[in-house]
């Protein structure tokens, strides 16, 4: 079963206990099934959904409210709040699908016309949510791309388990993406520090070629050889090997030195 069909197979079967509510959530679904589902003849409404459960559930809503019009909740945006989260569940059940959260963030609702499309987002924006609305095909469809925000309209409509599903996706999610981002840090690190031990490596070289290193201070001449001996150490470790000891800014500072004493050996190579 899709994820949209499993938060519908969640919200089909709640039925609101307070009048009010029902009829928002009833007037809901009257203003969204399309033309081919309802027919309005003066005063009254005729249901013929392909859905049999969205059938049975306007038959129950119906049964518990005496009478209702489509246009009974003109501004649905200023009823209480249960009777706004009444009035998505029920525009969700007829016009909404979602995606698989697992796959990407998509919540949308399909709307008839531009002022409904405006009714729906006004609704929801009075949950913290920031809806968008598109033109497709002729209908206007809000829709909401933010996890979070999903995640806040699944529990509002009264869809726990989904709203659970989705949650604990977007933390895995968010566990990979940092587990990933921090991989790449790592492997940019091994790269600096490789590097840098590659040219120091070569800043040597080159000293020993011209001259050798006894050429070089006692500190600078210890650092060269442990560098040479430990290619692969971090500054830090090879620090901890000198005699005495000394913290990484210090051997740092010693084979920048030497860096400097090569890059002069260079630079008289290129004049001559
Ligand atoms: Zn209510």
């Amino acid at each position: 079963m899709s994820f949209s069909s499993e938060v519908k197979k969640e919200l089909i079967v709640i039925t609101p206990k307070a009048r009010h509510c029902q009829t928002a959530e009833l007037s809901a679904m009257t203003g969204f099934l399309g033309k081919k589902d309802k027919k309005i003849d003066g005063e009254k409404i005729y249901i013929a959904s392909d859905n049999t459960d969205i059938s049975r559930k306007f038959f129950t809503l119906s049964k518990k409210t005496i009478s209702i019009s489509e246009n009974g909740m003109e501004h649905p945006e200023e009823q209480q709040e249960c009777c706004r989260k009444s009035y998505l569940r029920g525009a969700f059940l007829v016009a909404g699908s979602m995606s698989d959260p697992n796959k990407s963030y998509h919540f949308e609702i399909v709307c008839h016309e531009l002022p409904q499309a405006k009714r729906v987002c006004d609704v929801m924006r009075t949950f913290d949510t920031d809806p968008h609305i598109v033109e497709r095909k002729g209908h206007y469809v809000v829709y909401l791309k933010e996890g979070s925000q999903i995640a806040t309209i699944l529990g509002v409509m009264g869809a726990p388990k989904a709203y659970m599903e989705l949650e604990n996706i977007r933390i895995l999610k968010d566990m990979r993406n940092s587990v990933n981002r921090q991989v790449n840090c790592e492997a940019a690190n091994i790269h600096k520090t490789v590097s840098a031990a590659v040219r120091q490596a070569e800043d040597i070289a080159c000293i020993e070629n011209h001259g050798g290193l006894t050429q070089l201070p006692e500190n600078l001449r210890e650092a060269a050889l442990l560098r040479l001996e430990y290619p692969d150490l971090s500054l830090e470790e090879l620090g901890k090997r000198a005699t005495p000891p000394i913290g990484k800014s210090g051997i740092n500072h010693r084979l920048r030195r030497i860096g400097q004493i090569a890059e002069r050996i260079r630079n008289q190579e290129d004049k001559s």
